[in-house]
């Protein structure tokens, strides 16, 4: 799954494709991938699992709600989530989720291929240079939001997020989970206190940061949060530089993978030596995440 890093190289490869330029239509496969200002709380719910949903008819979405007619001004991000901003003011906001990728092909490109084609290519804008942004998606664990303004972007759509992550702060991790029973890993997982942290950064900012993941979050003292918000940062602002993590389903807006994967010292290591000391690298299950650490590194207590 995309986290910040991923999802900030995306925003800047979609930016340096589509700001400054207007869409001039959409074609929408998928109608319940999209989730406009006038839907029900939560838009539609996708029928998945054989399970049987009555759900009123989505009506139509307006061609502007998606920006057609409108000009690019700014492509924002807050934690792992983006959005498209036209002069209109109005903004469409996208959501990853596991597999959402959104891509674009300059005029007469082929947008790069999916091995199933294209029966997930879900929503297709046309660029007023010829040119196409797909948003793709086959596990629809993501979908789009439609907002009239920035500010219900930020008030509506995003306003059960904490801070950005890039933002991390000691006061702001003690503010917001200082108190918590929950184990601090639990908590950096959690997007209401830090936005765009998922597992892979987690464990990598807790191992440099020499805190054990299982340890309760209100137990840590000022310090180990300074140094948990530090390395927050520092392995986000790492990993941006190299483009992202290499995932499955994840490329940045011209199909790049990313390369931090080399980068890792504990995710997806589990049963390997610990790169700064040797011992045996631990792997369990926590917060209903794979997390692995060096029980010496990172001692309980
Ligand atoms: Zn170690």
């Amino acid at each position: 799954m995309p986290e910040l890093p991923e999802v900030e190289t995306v925003r800047r490869t979609l930016a340096a494709e589509v700001v400054g330029r207007t869409f001039r239509g959409v074609t929408v496969r998928r109608r319940d991938v999209i989730a406009t200002e006038l839907d029900p709380a939560g838009g539609f719910s996708r029928v998945r699992g054989g399970a049987e949903l009555v759900t009123p008819r989505p009506a139509r979405v307006p061609k502007a709600a998606l920006l057609v007619g409108d000009r690019v001004v700014d492509v924002l991000r807050r934690g792992k989530q983006l959005a498209m901003v036209g002069a209109s003011g109005r903004a469409v906001a996208v959501h990853l989720g596991m597999s959402g990728q959104l891509l674009v092909a300059g005029a007469g490109e082929r947008l790069k291929e999916a091995s199933w084609g294209d029966a997930h290519d879900h929503v297709v804008w046309r660029l007023d240079d010829g040119g196409r942004l797909v948003f793709r998606d086959p596990r629809r664990f993501g979908g789009l939001k439609t907002s009239p303004s920035v500010e219900h972007l930020r008030n509506e759509r995003w306003s059960a997020l904490g801070p950005d992550a890039l933002e991390a702060t000691c006061e702001g991790l003690q503010e917001r989970a200082g108190a918590s029973a929950r184990a601090v890993k639990a908590v950096l997982l959690d997007q209401t206190v830090l936005a765009g942290v998922g597992n892979i950064y987690a464990d990598e900012a807790l191992f440099r940061a020499r805190v054990n993941p299982a340890r309760l979050a209100r137990e840590l003292d000022r310090e180990a949060w300074a140094r948990l918000a530090l390395h927050v940062r520092g392995v986000l602002v790492e990993a941006i530089r190299a483009g992202g993590s290499t995932l499955r389903d994840y490329t940045d807006a011209r199909g790049h993978a990313g390369t931090f994967k080399a980068s890792h010292a504990v995710y997806g290591r589990g049963g390997e030596p610990c790169l700064a000391c040797g011992a045996v690298l631990e792997s369990a299950l926590l917060a209903q995440r794979t997390t692995v650490w060096c029980h010496a590194c990172q001692p309980l207590r």
